[in-house]
């Protein structure tokens, strides 16, 4: 081995270099956010394979997503050259465990060439169990048990395991057994579900020591990132595969520790120096990435959570601008402001990729990529519109799993009939009665009843026909290169042509999507590696990034960074979430305030906060209270802008404190523009927050709680900030008809217009 050059350690502060040098034994960094963990965590990949300790194939690195697997394997290349190749463990806990269970199927009763269901087939599997069992799916819901085994699987529990209280809460007690059964199928079908992964990976492990044993030789260092965020399966697959050689190396900091609601367990960090005894602790406290006043602000803010382990930061990058935060009148207007600024930063030197906008929701996203598309500003949704979830690409999926497969049932019935071919829902039920009582798969089944009269002839005719396709592509698959096979499936099946003579406007958006899914297989060796990447990738990867405005949520803005971030939406019930705000007790809340924590320090140079006055969540428009988050942030470090409309203070303000009130900047808010407009109007000094059930179809009908009579006569000519100029043409109590010269006619709340 080639002796280590070292040139990747200068640079490195003294507690960093510790963390790569200490390769031998189990050494836990526990630090804020930007304080190179991930930096850290590489470079003793790399030092650990300059220093000839072990070879690429011996590492098991975790990372949270592919994406940062990837990105880690171009650094280790980087410093290392060309063996960065080697690093075949390099990935994902679900990736790294699904090659494993690949490798030792049959130790938990699965052939190697499993599939991987998604959710939607786990639900509908789950939905047929429920049937069988006369179990009432309305109130007992799919979604319901689903989401209850995969917590059961994140605790490492399988039905045997499961403690007795755990199942008593489904169905009257059927909790268990439904659990037992759903495994049960899931063996029949050569399936398994994400959970699986993992959980077989543990059963596999603890009935197998000799398996066990063969990863103690194989891995000889352990690595893991974003440890804060692993659950208990993690947790004791990690412990198992450590326990020999204790070269283990975990990352993280608690206060960003934001999968709760996936079973993570911040819990974790203090098992670890429990169950490696003597482990080295290290901590990180100089920050690199963002400037004092967003650290500061970011700081401040996760102040207010209790139960922390507690941690100091610094940095150099002294000064820089302050946090940016500013009320904006609704989402629309949030949108046109932030688009605006972007486009500023573009004309002032700016990339559009060293910019972001982070959302508590993806219902968040749809004002921005409207905007973009209009203003023509290019932008990536990570993770967003979930490619592989549309009906087409998981219909050509199904096609491709039951080529590889003839045991996939759930992609049999999923394309049996799709595109029609006159097999309807009566035999495919007879066909799936058969495989039941048969105990064999629906194609099995298929098989032996299309030699029988049990159907009609024009039906049996079909299903042969279908029949014979499946088995002219599988002996085509083992010839021809996957993305030629899907092409000619798409083909042959007479898909693309059912979508060429669909007239509807989404016909062909959706022969696009399918276009581009052929060309993305293009980058994997093999069609049970595309597969499996299918099944593993939770985002959408659109190959190289351009220069493109990133929108993304918070939740998978960990570990990035970038210079201009954007954080829209800090308004109670978006963020934080409604459903934290309606948990008992704080956990939920503080689970929040992390993710804003995350946000925040996402931001290297600048970061901007909003919040709209009025919102339309899911049709309706309802009125907003600023987050709480926002009077959380350490007045010295933040500004509020005086440039925009609306400044929303008001009760949601002063309901969290006065804080905001003595703010010498914000005075710039309440005499902004918007707010002299709103009060020489007659708008009472109270947030709109207070005027209660806004709805209807894009028809702004405010009910005030104060009803006085209107000064408004018919005739006046009123100025209203979200509609424009308009003639008032009806009175109601304190609402108004108004006839709006741009946006037509519309009712509105007197307070809301001002005499023009
Ligand atoms: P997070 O908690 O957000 O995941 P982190 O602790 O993993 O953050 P990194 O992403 O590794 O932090 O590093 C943050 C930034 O600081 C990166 O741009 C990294 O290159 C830079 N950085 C880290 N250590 C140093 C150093 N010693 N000298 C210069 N830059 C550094
Ligand atoms: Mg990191």
């Amino acid at each position: 081995a080639q002796p280590p050059s070292g040139d990747y350690l200068h640079g490195l502060n003294p507690e960093q270099r510790q963390a790569v040098e200490a390769t031998e034994g189990p050494v836990l960094v526990l630090a804020g956010a930007g304080t190179g963990k991930t930096r850290v965590l590489t470079t003793r990949l790399a030092h650990i394979l300059a220093a000839g300790r072990a070879r690429p194939w011996e590492l098991l690195a975790v990372t949270f997503t592919n994406k940062a697997a990837r990105e880690m394997r171009e650094r280790i290349g980087a410093i290392i050259g060309p063996a960065a190749e080697g690093l075949r463990w390099l990935g994902t806990f679900h990736s790294i465990a699904a090659q494993i269970l690949r490798r030792h199927a049959e130790l938990v009763g699965l052939k190697s060439n499993y599939t991987i269901l998604d959710d939607d087939d786990q639900e509908r599997l789950i939905k047929q169990l429920l049937e069988a069992e006369n179990i009432d799916a309305k109130r007992w819901t799919p979604k319901a048990l689903a989401g209850m085994i995969d917590h059961w699987k994140n605790r490492g529990w399988t039905p045997d395991k499961l403690p007795p209280a755990e199942g008593a809460h489904f169905a009257n007690g059927k909790g268990e057994k439904l659990y037992r059964l759903y495994q049960e199928r899931l063996r029949v079908l050569n399936a398994c579900d994400f959970g699986d992964l993992l959980l077989h990976n543990l059963t596999i492990f603890t009935a197998n020591p000799d398996v066990l044993a063969e990863y103690h030789d194989r891995f000889r260092y352990i690595l893991v990132d974003e440890y804060q965020d692993t659950n208990v399966a993690q947790y004791l697959w990690l412990r198992l595969l450590a326990q020999k050689a204790q070269n283990i190396c975990c990352v993280g900091d608690d206060d960003q520790s934001i999968y709760g609601w996936r079973g993570a367990e911040v819990d974790n960090i203090l098992r670890f120096e429990r169950d490696f005894p003597g482990a080295t602790v290290i901590r990180l406290e100089r920050n690199y990435r963002s400037t004092s006043h967003i650290l500061a602000a970011a700081s401040g803010l996760i102040a207010a959570n209790k139960g922390r382990l507690g941690k100091t930061l610094w940095t150099e990058a002294e000064g820089g601008e302050k946090v940016i935060v500013r009320g904006v009148w609704d989402g629309e207007a949030e949108s046109r402001l932030i688009a605006d600024e972007i486009e500023t930063a573009k004309k002032k030197g700016r990339r559009y990729r060293d910019i972001a906008i982070l959302v508590r929701a993806s219902f968040q996203m749809r004002a921005f990529e409207e905007r973009f598309v209009l203003l023509q500003i290019p932008y990536t949704v990570v993770g967003g519109p979930r490619f592989f979830e549309r009906a087409e690409i998981r219909d050509a999926h199904a096609y491709l799993r039951l080529i590889q497969s003839e045991d996939d049932d759930l992609a049999f019935e999923r394309i049996v009939n799709q595109p029609k071919r006159g097999i309807g829902d009566t035999t495919v039920q007879k066909l799936l009665q058969v495989a039941r009582l048969n105990g064999v798969s629906a194609s099995l089944a298929a098989r032996q009843i299309v030699l029988t009269d049990e159907l009609p002839a024009r039906t049996r005719t079909s299903l042969s026909n279908f029949l014979r396709d499946l088995d002219r592509w599988r002996i085509e698959a083992d010839r021809m290169p996957h993305q030629r096979l899907m092409e000619q499936v798409l083909e042959e099946s007479g898909y693309t042509d059912m979508l060429r003579l669909d007239k509807s406007p989404t016909a062909q958006t959706r022969l696009e999507n399918l276009k581009e899914l052929v060309q993305s297989m293009g980058a994997f060796d093999s069609l049970q590696a595309y597969l499996e990447h299918v099944s593993l990738v939770m985002d959408l990867d659109r190959g190289p990034a351009a220069d493109a405005v990133q929108i993304m949520t918070l939740h998978s803005a960990k570990g990035l960074e970038f210079p201009l971030v954007f954080l829209p939406g800090w308004e109670e019930g978006v963020f934080p979430s409604q459903r934290s705000m309606d948990e008992k007790g704080e956990k939920g809340l503080e689970e929040e305030r992390r993710l804003a924590y995350v946000g925040i320090t996402r931001a290297r140079e600048e970061a901007r906060i909003s919040f709209a006055a009025n919102r339309q969540v899911y049709g309706r428009w309802t009125s907003q209270l600023p987050s709480r988050f926002v009077d959380e942030l350490p007045l010295a470090n933040v500004e509020a802008s005086s440039e925009t409309g609306y400044y929303g203070g008001g009760p949601g303000m002063q309901q969290h404190g006065s804080r905001w009130d003595e703010a010498p900047s914000f005075g710039a808010g309440y005499s902004s523009p918007g707010w002299r407009r709103a009060q020489q109007a007659g708008y009472r000094g109270t947030h709109p927050g207070r005027q209660q059930v806004i709805e209807g179809e894009g028809r702004l009908v405010a009910v005030s709680e104060t009803s006085a009579s209107s000064a408004y006569r018919r005739g006046d000519r009123v100025f209203h900030m979200k509609f424009g100029y308009g003639a008032v043409t009806g009175i109601e109590g304190n609402k108004l008809t108004v006839a709006f010269e741009k946006a037509g006619e519309k009712k509105v709340i007197d307070s809301f217009v001002e005499k023009a």
